[in-house]
C-alpha cells in the first residue's frame, strides 16, 4: 500500500465542519411514550407525520445482516447518484483536483465531476474492456483523488479482473471507487469483504437494479468508519425520506423474491444470448455479468431507429469510445425477450 492518508485528501472546509444537529438526531427512536414538541411537526399521526431517521438506523441495519458488514460502514442515500456526489464534495476541491474514469464506462462519473468543477482524466479499456493499469497509474498526479472502477461494467458487462483491481487498489492512494450497480448478476463476488484491508477502497451498490426498487431512490455506500464519518459531515441530514426506508427495509428482508428474481432473469440472459447469435444484423456479442447485454450491429442508429418504430426501446451506445455501432439490451421478461427476439429477425 502506498501511503494512505485520509487526512491529506479531505476537503479543508470539509475536514473543519460540524454537522448539522437535526432535532431528530437528539432523540434516537419515535417512542409511543413520548411526546415530541421540538420538531415543529403536525401532531396528527400518520404514516409520515414525522421526519425520517437521518442515520436510517433501522436500515442499515438489516442491510448490515445481509451483507455481513457493520452499519457504522454503511451510507445511504438518495439514488447511487447522491452517494457519488458526497464523494465529490468531501474529497475534491473545485478547479484544483482531479479524478480518473475507465470509459467507455457509466456517465455520471463526469457528469458529477463537470458539476463540481472537477477535472476528468479518461484512461479507455483495453480490447477486452479490462483496465490498463500501468496507463491509468502514469495518469495519477498529487491531486488526483479518486478512481472509478464500474465492475460489472456498464454498458460493456463484464467484470474487472481481480488482480488488475487490487494492483490500483495496492499503488493509488487516493480513493478507490469500486461501482457494483450490477453484482447481484455477477459470478464474481462483491469487493465488500476487501473493505478491512484497503483503507482506501469505497464500494457502492444500489437497490435499483436486482432488488427492483429503482423508484424508491435508494443508493449504499461502503467504506471505513473514518470515510464515513466524514460523509455524515455533509450529507443533508434527510436524504432518505421516510417511504423510501419503510420500502427497501421491508423489501430487502424478502431475500427470497430478489433471489428467485435474480435467477430468472440470469436465466433468461442465457435464453437471450442463444437467440442473439442466430441473428445476422448482429456482429458481436459480448459476454455480461449483468442483467444486459451489449451487441455489435451493422448500423446503430439505423437499428435503433427501427426498434422504435416497432415500440422497443433498448440503449445506443455508439457514442462511447471502443463501442461504435453498439446497442445495449436489458434483460426484460421472458415475453419482452422473445418480443425482441422476433422483432430483431425481422429487420433488414
Ligand atoms: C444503474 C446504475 C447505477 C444506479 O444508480 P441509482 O442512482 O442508484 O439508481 C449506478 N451505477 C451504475 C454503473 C449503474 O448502471
Amino acid at each position: 500500500m502506498a501511503h494512505f492518508n485520509l487526512n491529506r485528501l479531505v476537503r479543508p472546509n470539509v475536514a473543519g465542519l460540524k454537522p448539522y444537529s437535526s432535532a431528530r438526531d437528539e432523540y434516537k427512536s419515535v417512542g409511543e411514550e413520548m411526546i415530541f414538541l421540538d420538531a415543529n411537526e403536525n401532531p396528527f399521526p400518520s404514516d409520515v407525520n414525522r421526519y425520517p431517521d437521518p442515520q436510517q438506523r433501522d436500515l442499515k441495519i438489516e442491510l448490515g445482516k445481509i451483507k455481513s458488514i457493520a452499519s457504522e460502514n454503511i451510507l445511504l442515500g438518495n439514488g447511487s447518484d447522491e452517494v457519488l456526489d458526497l464523494l465529490f464534495r468531501a474529497f475534491c476541491e473545485p478547479g484544483v483536483d482531479n479524478i480518473i474514469t475507465l470509459p467507455p464506462t457509466y456517465g455520471m462519473y463526469s457528469v458529477l465531476a463537470g458539476i463540481n468543477n472537477i477535472e476528468t482524466r479518461d484512461v479507455l479499456l483495453d480490447e477486452s474492456f479490462q483496465p490498463k493499469v500501468s496507463k491509468i497509474l502514469e495518469s495519477i498526479d498529487k491531486y488526483t483523488k479518486m478512481i472509478f472502477l464500474c465492475s460489472p461494467n456498464n454498458p460493456t458487462g463484464n467484470s474487472f479482473a481481480d488482480e488488475k483491481v487490487e494492483e490500483i487498489l495496492q499503488k493509488f492512494n487516493g480513493l478507490v471507487v469500486i461501482d457494483e450497480a450490477y453484482i447481484d448478476f455477477s459470478k464474481k463476488g462483491s469487493w465488500l469483504m476487501k473493505l478491512n484491508k484497503y483503507p482506501n477502497l469505497v464500494i457502492t451498490q444500489t437497490l435499483s437494479k436486482a432488488y427492483g426498487l429503482a423508484g424508491i431512490r435508494l443508493g449504499i455506500l461502503y467504506a471505513s468508519i473514518e470515510i464515513i464519518t466524514i460523509l455524515n459531515r455533509i450529507k443533508p441530514p434527510y436524504n432518505v425520506n421516510q417511504l423510501t426506508q419503510k420500502r427497501a427495509l421491508d423489501e430487502i428482508k424478502d431475500q427470497e423474491k430478489v433471489n428467485s428474481q435474480v435467477a430468472d432473469i440470469l436465466k433468461e440472459r442465457v435464453v437471450l444470448f442463444k437467440a442473439l447469435k442466430e441473428i445476422e444484423i448482429i456482429e458481436r456479442i459480448y459476454e455480461s455479468d449483468a442483467n444486459f447485454i451489449l451487441v455489435k450491429v451493422d448500423d446503430a442508429n439505423m437499428r435503433y431507429r427501427q426498434l422504435i418504430e416497432k415500440g422497443i426501446v433498448v440503449r445506443n451506445r455508439s457514442s462511447q469510445p471502443l463501442c461504435e455501432n453498439t446497442l445495449r439490451l436489458t434483460v426484460g421478461t421472458e415475453l419482452e425477450n422473445n418480443r425482441l427476439i422476433q422483432v430483431l429477425k425481422e429487420l433488414n
